[in-house]
Formats: C-alpha cells, structure tokens, sequence
C-alpha cells in the first residue's frame, strides 16, 4: 500500500478536479453548496439511505433530505442535521440532486416513486435498489438538460447486462462503456480500480482506494458523497471523477491513521472526505 501524502493528493486533486479545491466565499449561505435529497431505507435497510445522507452532508452539500420507505425508522444513530421523513414526502419536495436506490425496496411502490422523481429530476444519482428496478421497470431516456450517473458494482452490472459478475469483472471497460450508452448516462462500474465512462465517450480508470473499502455501505457513502458534489454545482465532468478518487482517498486515509483497510466502517469514511476536501 501506498504511504498517505496530503500534498501529493493536494496536487492530484488540483490537477484533475480543481473545482472541488476551491475555497468557499466568505458570503456564502447554505444555499450556495445545493440540496441533495436521498430516496431508500426500506425495511432493515434504513442504514443505507442515512449513510448516503451523512456522506453527502460531510461532501460539503448545503442541505441533504432524506426520504426512507420504511418510516420512521428503528432507532438510529441519525445525524440531526439530516432532514429525515417519508419517502413520498421527501418525493416530493425540491433538490438539487436526487440520489435514489440505497436500500429501495424491489416492489410497485418503489418503482413508482423512482419514476416520480425521475420526471422532476435534473440531476439524478441511481445506486443499488433504484438499479434493480431498471431492467422491468426502465426510465424514459434523460433529456439533453438532465445528468444521470449510474453506479454499479459488478453484480448489479450483470443484471443490467443480462451477464455474470464475472464475465463483467473480465471485461470492465466495456462494461462501462455499454451501460453508458444504452442508458445515456455516466456510469462508475464500482470495484478495484473504478472505471468511469460516459455516453459522449469519456472514460477514466481511478486507481486509488483500498480493499477496506469492500464492505456494507461503502457504495451508499459513494452515491452520497457524488450526489453531494454534483448539488454542489461540480460539472459532472469533474465530479464523478472526484466522488470515486475521494472515497478512495478517504480509506487510504484511515488505513494510514491504524483505521483499517481491515475492519474500516463505512460510516468513517465521511469524516476522512470532509478532512480531505478542506486541504485540497
Ligand atoms: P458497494 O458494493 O455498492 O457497497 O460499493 C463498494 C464500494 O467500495 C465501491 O465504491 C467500490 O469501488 C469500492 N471497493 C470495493 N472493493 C474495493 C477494492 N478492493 N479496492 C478499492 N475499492 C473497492
Ligand atoms: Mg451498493
């Protein structure tokens, strides 16, 4: 593993995506770095939605709603600054940027509330459940003036793909590319070595990250934290790119400080992206 190294990521990130290294105006007001508003949580699955909604609030976004199926949730450990309530609810409220599918149910219901937002969106994040759906229940193509980012890892790409895991882990730039133009959308196939790819031909291979990062919730900390940049006014251009390099730059953090990569939670990697963001 490669030893930690502020500046050396500092000039990464400068290089790459400079957007995410400006410093903020000392007039701004939380409306200035967007709402994000995360659709999941369903039964047992809460967890999902609200570790999305903390990554996206320590990714720097101004306000992040979060819509859980199941309603009120057990009790959880829920950041109080999260704007927690009913899926339909938060449906129907306005955001920035929808982040749709940590731990959505695969029933009608769900899939009604994901074309709802799907017709009000502008910019839409779809993880996990919201992919599930997609194969029967499938989206209208986005219109030239809306951003979809699609996340897969592996096994969800299969069953977009109609493939195996494996056959997808063996060809994971066409993966990528495929997914991206038939959904005409950008596309992170999550995994070792992230491959990035969008319909208009970019694609981009993120090498950072560690296998701490293969554990439950660390691709709703990913869908967040993107969602986050992306309602933050990042072009998306730079800020999937960025989402994928500082979840990995997060889990190289922790490992640095004893914090994994065995053992690493999910839930610690939005304190180590918030550390990261305010020294690039
Ligand atoms: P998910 O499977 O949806 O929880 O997402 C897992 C997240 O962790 C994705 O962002 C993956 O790219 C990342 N990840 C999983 N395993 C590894 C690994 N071995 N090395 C680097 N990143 C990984
Ligand atoms: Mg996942």
């Amino acid at each position: 593993m490669t030893p930690f190294d502020t500046e050396t990521c500092r000039r990464y990130a400068l290089q790459h995506f400079p957007d995410i290294c400006r410093a903020r105006p000392a007039d701004s007001h939380k409306g200035t770095f967007g709402t994000a508003a995360v659709l999941g949580g369903s039964k047992g699955m809460s967890g999902a939605a609200l570790l999305a909604g903390e990554a996206a609030m320590y990714g720097g976004c101004g306000k992040v709603l979060v819509g859980l199926e199941h309603y009120p949730p057990p009790a959880h450990r829920a950041r109080l600054e999260l704007m927690i309530d009913d899926a339909a609810a938060v449906a129907a409220a306005d955001a920035d940027v929808w982040i749709v599918g940590c731990g959505l149910a695969q029933t009608d219901s769900a899939a009604a509330l994901l074309q709802h937002v799907c017709q009000r969106a502008r910019v839409l994040v779809l993880d996990a459940g919201a992919l599930h759906l997609l194969p029967k229940h499938p989206l209208p193509a986005p219109s030239a003036d809306t951003v979809r980012v699609l996340t897969p890892h592996p096994g969800e790409a299969a069953k977009l793909l109609k493939s195996t895991p494996d056959a997808i882990v063996q060809n994971r730039v066409w993966a990528a590319r495929e997914l991206a133009t038939r959904h005409q959308a950008w596309v992170v196939l999550k995994g070792h070595e992230s491959v990035i790819a969008s319909a208009s031909g970019f694609l981009r291979i993120n090498r950072n990250g560690n296998a701490g990062l293969a554990t439950a919730g660390s691709g709703d900390v990913l869908a967040g934290l993107l969602g986050s940049l992306l309602a933050q006014g990042i072009a998306v251009e730079q800020a999937v790119a960025a989402a994928v390099w500082l979840h990995g730059a997060a889990a190289e953090w922790l490992a640095a400080r004893q914090t994994g990569p065995i053992g690493l939670l999910a839930g610690e990697l939005p304190v180590a992206v918030r550390w990261l963001r305010n020294r690039l």
